[in-house]
């Protein structure tokens, strides 16, 4: 059965049912997870479902890549072992030597030392600028043109916003690829396709598998060529998920739209209880009206996510408040159920330190989880309380 025919299907009902057919040979609802690495030919050449070996194609991967797809508005989905072999395959598909990528300042720090470390040796090219000041970004690519514009928004740590299809718009003008890293809004917020991105890529570790249980990344986008070339290197390269790993992902993705709701929900009242909190410096997060990327926000997407940084007096003072929560857990990455907090100089970012991509020596990232609000606000309140 396909539930394509009819009319277009709303964004959850997507999430829930885009290749997540039911096994036409068991009637199992949820679709199963194929572990097989290889396939029977028919006679040689007599591929029965188009499948020949795993790393050129699994159905559970399918259904993910469709899923996908579907959920970001684009004709292409493109699953990898983690969102860092995704960015990986797109860039290696795009770029030639002398080629530039233009970078946002506030990136993920595994972005840059991917463009910075590993592909500028092979003679890439990378620019930074502050990709939330249109005017900038202009006058970069009228000083000279690049391959590719390279967008994260909310960026990682520090929430800045940038204007999408403001972007896209300059991105195209100057010839220039435009990629958006959609990980911390995930499109139950934020579609960059409608909004004139070419690309979107996901660290699905985060959100869209919402449960920290599997690492996996993803490439989508409706241009058949370049998706033929990222699928090439999928396939050449092999960095593609694996079966479990897809399956896990893609329930996840089924109940995405809820969980990001409540994620924005408790992120709104984290950020304006730490906001009203004398011990707290400054609180970064796009809900809160005074942040200079609200209306921009506002506009492009449909919440304001779940990831709320903070600053503190000082370093010292930003690592002890680190390490005296209780309910939200010390610990790498973003986007599952359970709340975490991150100290990014030591921690995700400790990979940028000294470089322009450097982040403040006294800002605390959460990721707001979905247990009671309450709860959250009284374990921030205890460890401040303890500063
Ligand atoms: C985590 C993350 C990545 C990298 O993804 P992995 O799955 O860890 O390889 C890329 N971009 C953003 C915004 C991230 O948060």
């Amino acid at each position: 059965m396909t539930r394509n025919d009819g009319p277009a299907l709303g964004f959850d009902s997507l999430a829930i049912h885009a290749g997540q057919e039911f096994d036409p040979t068991t009637g199992a609802v949820i679709p199963p997870v194929h572990f097989s690495s290889t396939y029977a030919q028919d006679g040689i050449g007599g591929l029965r479902g188009g499948y020949e070996y795993g790393r050129s194609g699994n159905p559970t991967r399918t259904a993910l890549e469709t899923q996908l797809a579907a959920i970001e508005g684009g004709a292409h989905g493109i699953s990898f072992a983690s969102g860092l072999a995704a960015e990986d395959a797109l860039l290696r598909a795009v770029l030639a030597p002398g080629d530039e990528v233009l970078l946002g300042s506030d990136v993920y720090g595994g972005t840059y030392r991917l463009i910075a470390r590993l592909l500028a040796p092979w003679g890439v090219r990378l620019r930074v600028v502050d990709m939330s000041d249109l005017d900038v970004v202009a006058a970069a690519l009228e000083e000279r043109p690049a391959r590719v514009l390279w967008v994260e928004t909310p960026s990682n740590p520090l929430l800045k916003v940038s204007d999408i299809a403001g972007l896209a718009r300059l991105g195209h003008a100057a010839g220039a690829l435009v990629v958006v890293d959609n990980t911390f809004a995930s499109p139950a917020l934020q579609r960059p396709l409608a909004l004139g991105a070419d690309v979107v890529v996901h660290s699905t570790t985060k959100y869209l598998g919402g449960h920290s249980d599997v690492v996996g990344g993803a490439v989508v986008t409706s241009d058949d060529a370049l998706a033929e070339q990222v699928r090439f290197l999928q396939f050449a390269a092999g960095a593609v998920s694996g079966p479990l790993d897809a399956w896990l992902t893609s329930r996840g993705i089924k109940t995405l739209a809820v969980r990001m709701q409540r994620h924005s929900e408790n992120a709104d009242a984290v950020a304006r209880f730490l906001d009203a909190h004398d011990r707290v410096a400054h609180v970064y997060y796009p809900g809160l009206p005074a942040h200079p990327g609200h209306d921009l926000a506002a506009q492009q997407m449909t919440g304001f996510g779940g990831i709320v940084s903070l600053s503190l007096a000082d370093g010292p003072t930003a690592r002890r408040f680190a390490e005296s929560t209780r309910l939200f857990t010390l610990a790498e990455s973003l986007g599952g159920v359970e709340s975490l907090l991150n100290y990014p100089d030591e921690m995700t970012h400790a990979s940028v330190r000294g470089t322009e991509l450097a982040v403040p020596v006294e800002l605390v990232r959460l990721s707001v989880g979905l247990e009671s609000a309450d709860d959250l606000l009284a374990d921030l309140d205890q460890a401040l309380a303890g500063l």
